[in-house]
């Protein structure tokens, strides 16, 4: 779960993606001084090379004093003139006039880095089925493993598409030839009790906490302490947080009301989970002391075959999360490091 695909180019402020489709008809990538960046980072591959060096670059830029307004650069394309804008980047420019107010064909695009895709997941076998019997699992939730600790663009069809398939194949499967072993009570009764606790036991919404509060504190963390960048002391202090925040979680209840349509609900479950994902991408993140695909450590920048050419597993534990190494399946191709 800590290799997380950022995006290169979003739109500055709403995150809104601006397609590659840009860069790959011609567009530039420029710091606030006109200069084409790229240049020092990849310069054979410039503004094509793959999503997290160019991310890192922009957030490099911008860290070092040489973004607009210390907090995005710009994506060229007006050298390609309007009619080519037009007919070959539509859905770019009308993105940019409807959420910046900007005609690429005449101004660059503020742009920034934003989190894109997971390439970790819930651990499936290629027929999407995970450890427990009955439960599957597709996409992006799932880890089939195609991906290691990057993707490329467009990968999602083989996702969805491929093992999407096997996924659905097998589920009919399944469901037409198993006999499911019977619930036990106790887990039922168990279940059903801690259901019931959440609206009981629990302190109502409260006016200085609440899970929206809860929500924006690991939006910051995770933005500020397990981005493109990481280290050792931010992520440990991000884990410390995150765990904070679990525990304010753990004092809230959903707001009372129907349970059909109770969006308030959901967003309270949809929290709980979101605290668990980030505490094992920032536990992933803190383990793993290498730099590998997506996941990039400032005090570990080398790639670690040695001790890193594994999966990070982590399992849900009473205390907390379990992590484990697995090995990692070789076939055809050798991994090896990459040059730009
Ligand atoms: C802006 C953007 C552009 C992208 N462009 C590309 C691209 O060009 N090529 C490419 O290959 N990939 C692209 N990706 C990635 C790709 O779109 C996703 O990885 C892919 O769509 C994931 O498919 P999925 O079916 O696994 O998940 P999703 O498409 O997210 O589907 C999950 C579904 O589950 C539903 N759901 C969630 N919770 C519940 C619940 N509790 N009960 C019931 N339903 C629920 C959701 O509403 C949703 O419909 C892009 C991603 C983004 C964000």
């Amino acid at each position: 779960m800590e290799f997380v695909q950022f995006h290169p180019t979003t739109l500055y402020g709403t995150n809104i993606l601006i397609s590659e489709a840009a860069r790959g008809e011609g567009g530039y990538l420029k710091n606030i001084n006109g200069e084409r960046f790229m240049s020092q980072y990849a310069p054979q591959k410039m503004e094509l090379a793959p999503r997290d060096l160019v991310s890192r670059s922009i957030f490099r830029e911008i860290k070092e004093g040489r973004g607009f307004e210390g907090k995005y650069v710009h994506l060229d394309v007006t050298h390609l003139g309007e009619a080519l804008v037009a007919e070959r980047l539509p859905q770019v420019r009308d993105l940019a006039l409807r959420y910046a107010g900007i005609d690429p064909a005449k101004a660059p695009i503020p742009i920034e880095p934003a989190q894109h895709y997971s390439m970790g997941g819930v651990r499936t076998d290629t027929w999407g089925c995970t450890s427990l019997p009955g439960l599957m699992a597709a996409g992006e939730a799932a880890n089939v493993s195609v991906h290691g600790a990057n993707r490329l663009g467009g990968n999602s069809l083989l996702e969805t598409v491929v093992f999407g398939r096997r996924a659905g194949c097998r589920a009919a499967e399944l469901a037409g030839a198993e006999s499911w072993p019977a619930l036990s009570s106790q887990t039922v009764v168990r279940s059903l009790e801690s259901w019931a606790n959440l609206y009981n036991n629990r302190r109502k919404y409260t006016r200085d906490d609440d899970i929206y509060s809860i929500r924006q504190g690991v939006t910051e963390v995770m933005t500020s302490q397990v981005g493109v960048f990481r280290m050792a002391g931010e992520l440990e202090d991000a884990v410390q947080r995150i765990g904070e925040l679990k525990e304010r979680f753990g004092r809230q209840a959903p707001a009372a009301g129907p349970q059909p349509f109770n969006y308030a609900l959901m967003d309270y479950l949809e929290t709980g989970y979101l605290l668990d994902l980030c505490e094992i991408i920032a536990g992933g993140a803190l383990r793993r002391t290498e730099s590998r695909g997506a996941h990039y450590r400032l005090d570990y920048p080398r790639r670690d075959d040695q001790k890193w050419l594994c999966h990070t597993f982590a399992q849900k534990r009473e205390g907390g999360s379990e992590y484990s190494a697995g090995p990692v399946k070789i076939t055809t191709y050798e991994p090896r490091e990459r040059g730009y």
